[in-house]
């Protein structure tokens, strides 16, 4: 059967397609109570903003970092919708100039919640004007160049800023202290993921029963657009095939079909791992050299495949190259031979995430490569 929906981007990229952009809007949750997970996070914040109400105060500004499609733009809508507050979203992208963020603050309302999403990307003078918005609410207007450049103070509306980022460690300290509250979103558990999923089976009028929601959890990579995005594929493939009741069966299918395997990885993911084990009989081998043999650009293989691969403890980066771990032998069905075994670095797990990633990427490699 040939695929319905040829994908540009893997079916398991975290970052959002035109397609994920167009259909989130109705699964979004619309108040804390419906967001899943992150129990901490949804604690802490619920209590910021019960304070700022109580207070009759604009709440304090809210800093939320992790991985994408993890829910912070879901939860900066939630904030704007418990404080009864309008909202305006805009990126760090879209701020290349100190003007394109005064244009922004001056025309904001008393109270209103201002998205500034991958706010890591802010060019350094609209960083600097926003250091004074988030204190004192005013921004200070230059006007003219040079030695005749005057400044005019500019008084703000009180305002929540709500900045969200891939990469916390890339954010300035004077931006990063400027925020009253910092939520840190981890990946989410499979049975996190199974009350998502239950809840846009809903939305979409879909009829899946609990060992399927299960089925498509496990391969979601701790990630709710991944599983959102899953569950679409899967009612796409009950729809073609004449299911109405999907159960693990035709969900496994479904998702076997689109190379999505029980652990989540895809065919890049698997190349990867059996070009290491069956070519380089589990490395160490360079990046450069494993690239080649699955025919991929090193770039690709390194932020695309190899952040998940890591995060699973299936391949680890060493000086010497990269390698594949007993887990991922196991994952092909393959055995890890005796003498593979005794030269694996001892001390491979006992490594932090972070160093096991190497320094040029660093733990944020999960993220979107900056364009
Ligand atoms: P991010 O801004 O971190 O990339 P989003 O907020 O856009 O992620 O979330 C992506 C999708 O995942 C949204 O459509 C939302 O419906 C879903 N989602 C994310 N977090 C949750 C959650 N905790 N509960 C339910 N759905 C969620």
């Amino acid at each position: 059967m040939t695929d319905p929906h040829p994908q540009e981007a893997p079916l398991v990229a975290p970052a959002a397609d035109p397609e994920d952009r167009a259909i989130e809007a109705a699964l979004r949750p619309k108040n804390l109570d419906d967001f899943v997970g992150q129990k901490r996070v949804r604690r802490q914040l619920s209590l910021v903003l019960e304070a700022s109400r109580l207070r009759g105060r604009s709440a304090d500004h809210v800093l939320l970092s992790g991985p994408p499609g993890l829910g912070k733009t879901t939860l900066a809508m939630i904030i704007a919708a418990e404080m009864n507050a309008p909202l305006r979203i805009s990126s760090g992208p879209a701020i290349q100039h100190a003007g394109d963020l005064a244009a922004i603050l001056s025309s904001l309302t008393d109270g209103e919640v201002l998205f500034l999403d991958e706010i890591h990307r802010m060019s350094r003078p609209a960083e600097e004007m926003l250091y004074m918005a988030m204190e004192d609410f005013r921004v200070d207007i230059i006007v003219g160049k040079g030695p005749g450049a005057t400044a005019i103070p500019l008084e703000l509306p009180p305002f929540t800023l709500v900045g969200a980022t891939t990469r916390a460690g890339l954010l300035p300290g004077p931006l990063r202290d400027r925020f009253g509250f910092t939520g840190h979103l981890e990946f989410y558990s499979t049975e996190e993921l199974e009350l998502v999923l239950r809840r846009s089976a809903m939305l979409m009028d879909m009829k899946v029963n609990s060992a399927a929601f299960a089925e498509i959890a496990g391969r979601s990579r701790g990630t709710p657009r991944i599983a959102n995005r899953l569950l679409r594929r899967v009612r796409d493939w009950a729809l073609v095939h004449g299911i109405d009741l999907i159960d693990a069966r035709s969900a496994g299918a479904a998702l076997d079909m689109y190379e999505v395997d029980a652990r989540g990885l895809d065919r890049l993911d698997r190349s990867v791992l059996t070009a290491l084990i069956t070519k380089f009989n589990g490395g160490p081998v360079g990046l450069s050299t494993l690239a080649i043999a699955v025919g991929e650009e090193p770039e690709t293989v390194e932020t695309v495949a190899e952040p998940y691969l890591v995060r699973e403890g299936l391949l680890g980066r060493t000086p010497r190259g990269r390698i594949a771990t007993a887990a991922a032998w196991k994952h092909l069905g393959l055995e890890m031979p005796q003498n593979v075994a005794a030269a694996m670095p001892e001390d491979l797990f006992s490594v932090a995430p972070e160093d096991l990633l190497g320094s040029e990427s660093g733990l944020d490699s999960w993220a979107q490569p900056d364009s």
